[in-house]
């Protein structure tokens, strides 16, 4: 998952770049790190931890320069080395090199064991290092070439930041699986981040999605930037995004997030009425879809679970007791409210079934008298390989229980998920989706 930000030709280059990360740091919060370059030197600073933890007024003053790229990293389980932390910098013929990335590259292994083989040293485990090496390899003399021969090894879901001491090269892959977009900044800079929640944060104005399959160049004693199309592009935006992933205030491909989770939701209600008291989302997970289905079936939506925010996502915990211990921490009925009562629950989506047995399980203690759950998105059955972090076959209930068996498991009274022509038509079914955790088509070949 993670979140990339450049920002190119502003004096606080690296404060902007923090800002960003601060709006996307719910696209990960293993580690953060910006470099930065001022022309001649390229400098960095990347931990693990939150932005706000990572970076403070000392740290930001020692990243002075007018171009910077920024990264915040998403915890998987196993690699929680501080070299799995980007950017990823690198000095090699041609100079000094910095990269960030936001996707999963399908060939990594193929790719990293024939440079292994020819010599290769690797300091992570992470699949970006592979676009280093590829770039530090190629006997091609303009980074720009350097770049586009590596582009032609690596496949796979990518948005990427390439900093040179003098230039920043933005490259979406031609699916554009994940989302990317360029702003520009009040002083006359640009941006381009992840999400466009970044941009608002820091008073940037939007331009338009960087293209799948296109490099946007911005060079140093130039005010325009140069667009090169090296892709045909095949767009394949992930609905993941949509579901659960970015932030309701983002845009993605000209659509608001937010009301295209409230779509969902009304488009559930559609295909899934249940006679109920009130409508109670997960929160905030299920918030928007929640508002939508209360909206289109009439039923009184109430705020009937609290979330405790000073807990973080609980997917991050690597392990299956310390996951359900932080379900209990992180979300608590209000039992005055729905004692007696038939509920309608709303979350986005369910991975491996934790979350939803746990919610059901302390609606009923505290005195729920049906509890109904309607999912938000369709049964996940296949494991993204494109850069969202679900497990594997195994550890997905979907892919190895259906629905009734699902209900049974986490104790509700019924259950239901949207169809996948439900949620196409929510997002506006204008274009190809990268739907592959609901229907294993792993276009990406
Ligand atoms: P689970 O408890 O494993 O079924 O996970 C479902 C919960 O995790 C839902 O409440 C989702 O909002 C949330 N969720 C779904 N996908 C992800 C993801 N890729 N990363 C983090 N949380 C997720």
């Amino acid at each position: 998952m993670c979140a990339i930000v450049g920002v190119f030709g502003d004096e606080q280059a690296s404060r902007i770049a923090y800002y960003s990360l601060f709006a996307m740091q719910h696209r990960g919060q293993e580690a953060t790190g910006i470099s930065v370059s001022d022309g001649k030197k390229i400098k960095k600073v990347k931990r693990r931890g939150l932005v706000t933890e990572v970076f403070d007024e000392e740290t930001l003053k020692t990243l002075a320069g007018d171009m910077a790229i920024g990264h915040n990293r998403y915890s998987t389980a196993g690699s929680e080395s501080v070299l799995d932390a980007q950017p990823i910098f690198a000095a090699y013929k041609l100079g000094e090199i910095s990269v960030v990335h936001n996707g999963n590259l399908i060939n990594k292994n193929e790719v990293r064991s024939s440079l292994i083989e020819e010599g290769a040293i690797f300091q992570s485990s992470m699949d970006t290092e592979n676009i280093i090496h590829l770039i530090a390899r190629s006997t091609k003399h303009r980074l720009q070439d350097r770049i586009i021969e590596a582009l032609e090894v690596i496949k796979g879901a990518y948005c990427l930041c390439i900093q040179s001491r003098t230039k920043i090269f933005a490259i979406r892959d031609r699916y554009g699986v994940r989302p990317f977009s360029l702003g520009r900044l009040p002083s006359g800079g640009y941006i381009v981040a992840s999400e466009t929640c970044a941009f608002d944060l820091i008073g940037a104005t939007f331009i338009r999605d960087i293209r799948p399959g296109e490099m946007i160049i911005f060079e140093k004693g130039s005010s325009e930037y140069k667009s090169v199309q090296l892709f045909d592009p095949d767009p394949h935006i992930c609905a993941f995004e949509y579901i659960y992933f970015a932030r309701p205030d983002s845009d993605i491909e000209g659509k608001n997030v937010y009301k295209i989770r409230e779509e969902m939701g009304r488009e559930l209600a559609r295909e899934h009425k249940v006679e109920a008291d009130m409508v109670v989302p997960v929160p905030d997970s299920g918030v928007g879809a929640a508002l939508g289905y209360s909206k289109e079936s009439g039923i009184p939506f109430e705020m009937g679970i609290v979330r405790n925010h000073y807990v973080g996502r609980t997917f991050i915990e690597p392990t299956q007791a310390r996951r359900d211990m932080k379900v209990k921490l992180k979300l608590s009925p209000i039992s005055s409210l729905i004692k007696g009562k038939r509920l309608v629950i709303i979350d986005d989506s369910i991975v491996r079934g934790t979350t939803a047995k746990r919610i059901v399980r302390i609606l009923k203690e505290a005195g729920a008298k049906e509890v109904h759950m309607r999912i938000a998105s369709p049964t996940i059955e296949h494991p993204c390989r494109y850069g969202i972090d679900t497990p594997s076959y195994k550890e997905l209930i979907s892919a190895n229980k259906s629905v009734e068996e699902v209900r049974e498991y986490i104790e509700a009274d019924s259950l239901a998920f949207l169809s996948i022509e439900a949620l196409k038509r929510s997002m506006g079914n204008d274009r190809n989706y990268s739907l592959v955790s609901f229907d294993g088509n792993y276009f990406i070949k």
